[in-house]
């Protein structure tokens, strides 16, 4: 049995862990030069920063089985449950909260450690094109295809009139700009992370040193939807005003000495499927964190839960 997993976000990884855990044959493509997907760094100098996921939550059981064993192997380690919130540029009351998880080398460094554990047959730089039925991925027969992509993503690999390009067609998802910015020394108010609440440039700033744990000067800030949309054709212009909202939020005096600015198009879907997975008779699967509440703890649990469906459905 052969199953091809299009995607190496946490999502496709973990549910093609699964399928080799039940001797199932799985390739898995990715159009990217690595895995990660939207678990991904930007390395400046060799350090990276988080310029995806923030942080990642934990309340499954089993979910928080898997945490453990990255804490323990010193993969993942406890940041911090108390985040900042600012009202526009106005400080409030601090949000205690569930505790949030942060990797010293980068949340991508997690996947990488699935796709290592379970020795899985990874092609990079592989952009799929077409998904039909058979199941036939760009032509080549197998016997199931998994698509862990963000549904407009998927969406343009299947004929919209099957049941799986019915499942993920015409579904809205909003984008986000993320900028890292490298200072010369650390200057700001003492904050690890704030929610940055009806302000019309950011979302959100992290402290990335603090985060990864090195205490490098190094900041992530997220843009809010509007602006992503409004540069999507080029993200670069919507640096200076995203680095004097950021100055201006934490009252930093210096100008960074070094910026990055990355466009997530498809961040985070709009709403939500209302079950775990897709799964159709025609052998295509669809799993990601558009299955359930949009975290990365969701994309875990949804290509986890499709691997073992599609292993009882191929008999594995
Ligand atoms: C800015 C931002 C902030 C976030 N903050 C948080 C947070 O704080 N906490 C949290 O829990 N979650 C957060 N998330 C969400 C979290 O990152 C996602 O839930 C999770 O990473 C999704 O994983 P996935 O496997 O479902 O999808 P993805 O990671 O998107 O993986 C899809 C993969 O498919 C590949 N691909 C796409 N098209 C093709 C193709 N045609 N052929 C081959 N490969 C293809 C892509 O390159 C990618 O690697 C955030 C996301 C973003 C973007």
């Amino acid at each position: 049995m052969s199953v091809v997993v299009v995607g190496a976000g946490i999502s496709g990884v973990t549910c093609a862990a699964e399928l080799a855990a039940r001797g199932l044959g799985v390739t898995v493509l990715e159009r990217s030069h690595g895995p990660g997907g939207r678990l991904a760094v930007h390395r400046h100098r060799g350090r990276p920063a988080d310029i995806g996921a923030a942080y990642l939550t934990v309340d499954d059981p089993e979910f928080d089985r898997q945490v453990r064993d990255w804490e323990r192997r010193g993969l993942l380690r406890e940041w911090t449950d108390t985040l900042a919130v600012f009202d526009g540029t106005t400080r409030g009351d601090d949000s205690t909260g569930p505790m949030r998880w942060a990797a010293p080398d980068g949340l991508r460094s997690l996947v990488a450690d699935l796709v290592h554990g379970a020795r899985l047959d990874i092609r990079t730089g592989t952009e799929v094109r077409a998904v039909g039925p058979g199941p036939v991925v760009d032509g080549e027969p197998c016997d199931a295809v998994v698509l862990a992509l963000p549904d407009p993503q998927a969406a343009r690999l299947l004929d919209p009139a099957g049941p799986a390009g019915a499942a993920v067609t015409g579904r809205a998802w909003n984008p986000v700009l993320a900028l890292t910015l490298g200072f010369a020394a650390r200057d700001r108010p003492d904050l690890r992370c704030a929610f940055v609440n009806d302000h019309p440039v950011l979302s959100l700033v992290a402290d990335d040193g603090d985060r990864r744990g090195d205490g490098a000067p190094v900041l992530v800030a997220h843009s809010t939807g509007d602006v992503a949309r409004a540069r999507d054709a080029d993200p670069a212009a919507a640096v200076p005003e995203m680095t004097a909202a950021v100055r201006e939020l934490l009252g930093i005096g210096a100008e960074p000495e070094w910026t990055h600015v990355h466009r997530w198009r498809y961040a985070a879907p709009a709403a939500p499927h209302d079950r775990p997975f897709h799964l159709g008779d025609d052998g295509i699967g669809i799993c990601g964190d558009a299955w359930g509440r949009p975290r990365v703890q969701t994309a875990w649990r949804s290509g986890l839960d499709l691997g073992r469906a599609l292993a009882e459905r191929l008999g594995a």
